[in-house]
């Protein structure tokens, strides 16, 4: 397999033509359209939408659950694992909303968290000892800041992984050896976010209302446009440059290359290509343009510099 392509300024492939308006790619989200990224299928953001405007998410437990049971299996792993949890906690306490009933598990997952937390803080620790003077004493004092806001039962301000890793890139950045540079923040990155672990999402959303509680469930499994070339460079807003992605991995991937996300989630060349099967049985029911998908391989192949090379010859 051919890994690099060369790269030119203004990508043209056969296709110059608009494939699909963005109606009509919104439109594949009617057909169980699995995430080319992480596998998992994609929730129409129109049922998203008409479901912001229900007043029945404020309200207890036991009348929410019922309206989000029908979501259960588009629920990404960490997010069922709540709806479950809210199930059996509704049974026991019927009265209760979302909010009350995890600030009753807020506790016990928050010490789990923090327990992780603090293991990973100790490990970046241990690099003091062998970093340059002035940055082993910014990461003493970022990490001193640190624990006493995850030690701190009421802190002013709760912990941000993200404000965290950033900070630490900072102190980093200056750090010659880029293999110990880089050691550093991998071991930062995997502090648990409320994506993959149950502990942190009880944690982050016991802050929430009820109603928002209930959103985040199902808020990562919603259908977005996901820009191959990132928009902030220059990548065009159609949908030549669309693939249909779930809210999630679109939000992870930030501004990254796509080579990048593909590191993060190495099933991503398997699971484009299920997508890709998708489509193309869309195609041979009149429900896909043949234009989209031969574009859209063009696109993955280039942005992955040849790591997903989608096979479409049943097209
Ligand atoms: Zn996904």
């Amino acid at each position: 397999m051919e890994k690099k392509v060369v790269k030119t300024e203004n990508i043209s492939f056969k296709c110059k033509e608009i494939p699909l308006t963005r109606r009509e790619l919104k439109n594949l989200f009617n057909f169980h359209i699995p995430c080319p990224c992480c596998g998992m299928e994609m929730l129409h953001p129109d049922i998203y939408t008409e479901l912001l405007g229900n007043p029945i998410l404020s309200e207890c437990a036991s009348d929410v659950i019922p309206l989000l049971q029908q979501f259960e299996y588009i629920m990404h792993p960490v997010e069922r694992q709540v709806f479950n949890m809210f199930k059996s906690l509704a049974v026991k306490y019927p009265n209760k909303n979302f909010q009350e009933l995890l600030l009753m598990k807020k506790d016990v997952h928050e010490l789990a968290l923090v327990k992780i937390q603090s293991s990973i803080f100790n490990k970046i620790s241990f690099y003091r000892r062998i970093l340059p003077k002035k940055t082993a004493r910014a990461l003493r004092k970022l990490i001193i800041k640190t624990n006493d806001i995850i030690f701190d039962p009421e802190p002013h301000k709760p912990f941000s992984r993200r404000i965290f890793i950033h900070k630490l890139k900072s102190i980093c950045k200056n750090i010659e050896n880029k293999k110990i540079r880089e050691e550093i923040i991998k071991i930062a990155r995997r502090l648990p976010r409320s994506s993959d672990e149950v502990c942190a999402f009880v944690v982050k959303n016991a802050r929430k209302s009820s109603r928002i509680i209930a959103l985040n469930l199902i808020h990562p499994s919603v259908g977005t446009f996901e820009h191959l070339q990132p928009k902030c460079m220059n990548g065009e807003n159609n949908s030549l440059n669309f693939a249909l992605e779930c809210t999630y991995c679109n939000n992870s991937r930030h501004h990254f290359p796509l080579t990048v996300q593909i590191e993060e989630n190495p099933f991503m060349p398997e699971n484009a290509q299920i997508q890709m099967d998708k489509l193309i049985s869309l195609y041979k029911k009149g429900l896909c343009k043949r234009e989209y998908i031969e574009n859209l391989k063009n696109m993955f192949y280039y942005h992955s510099e040849g790591i997903i090379d989608l096979d479409i010859s049943r097209l």
